[in-house]
């Protein structure tokens, strides 16, 4: 079949955290941005690679999938979805990294709700196209701070910003992930910046609060990247969710 193949790491059907209802959720692979806590750094190249567990046999991370092989996968379970108000959510790595075959399975996926999970880091009018093509964006703003950002993640958040300030003066309905990092991005003045970027965005739909989990650094020894946090990954990250609340933003922490 002709079309751009997608290279995807994992399809995990029956999620529940990752869109409203009963979902499967497609894991791209590649990302741009090296967060020194990913839990996910199997995600992290753009190519298949094996990984090498401590026990048990090497496995293939990254398969190449036609767009409508995968749309008939996902179609699958379309009463599932109807039933729980549920639908599909790409997530990665980066998803939108490889656009022209994500959307290509969005086409194919008429009457599904359908969500995205995204770094924004990504250009402007990828990012502007999958605003319009999402029913759901799930953006992550790891620190308002740049340096931060720069520090940790590997690149600045300017253009992340910018994204999340389309998706503010928007209509598609957005959630704001903050992934909690302890040191790093959980202070008070990281989240009063944040819910003060936030106020008055009419299709925010609440930001949601994820504290790292020490689980994360176990796979990194078999995808062959080295785990270097650089922060304490002994702390409990702190959940200020005040900021929010003061300014009348819906939030939850998982
Ligand atoms: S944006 Fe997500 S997938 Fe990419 S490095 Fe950061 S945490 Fe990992």
């Amino acid at each position: 079949m002709g079309g751009p193949k997608g290279i995807v790491f994992d399809v995990k059907e029956f999620a529940l955290y990752d869109g409203p209802g009963i979902r499967t959720t497609v894991f791209m692979k590649g990302c741009p941005l090296r967060c020194s806590w990913c839990h996910n750094p199997e995600g992290l190249s753009k190519e298949p690679q094996m990984l090498l567990p401590k026990e048990g046999p090497p496995r293939l991370s990254g398969q190449a999938w036609d767009a409508g092989d995968l749309a008939g996968r996902l179609l699958k379970h379309r009463d599932f979805y109807q039933m729980s108000g549920g639908g599909v959510t790409f997530s990665g790595g980066e998803p939108l990294w490889q656009w022209p075959f994500v959307r290509e399975v969005l086409d194919q996926l008429e009457g599904v709700h359908t969500a995205v999970e995204t770094s924004g880091h990504v250009p402007d009018e990828v990012f502007d196209e999958a605003m319009k093509a999402f029913d759901l964006v799930m953006l992550d703003i790891k620190s308002v701070d740049d340096r931060t950002h720069r520090k940790f993640t590997g690149s600045g958040n300017a253009r992340i910003l910018s994204h999340a300030r389309a998706l503010c003066a928007g209509k598609t309905p957005f959630i704001i992930r903050l992934p909690l990092i302890p040191g790093v991005n959980d202070s008070l003045e990281n989240m009063e910046a944040a819910a003060w970027f936030l106020k008055g965005a009419k299709q925010l739909v609440r930001v949601e609060m994820l504290p790292y989990h020490q689980a994360a650094g176990a796979k990194y020894g078999m995808a062959g990247v080295l785990f270097d946090p650089g922060f304490d990954t002994n702390r409990q990250p702190r959940a200020h969710s005040e900021p929010f609340k003061r300014l009348g933003i819906p939030v939850i922490v998982f």
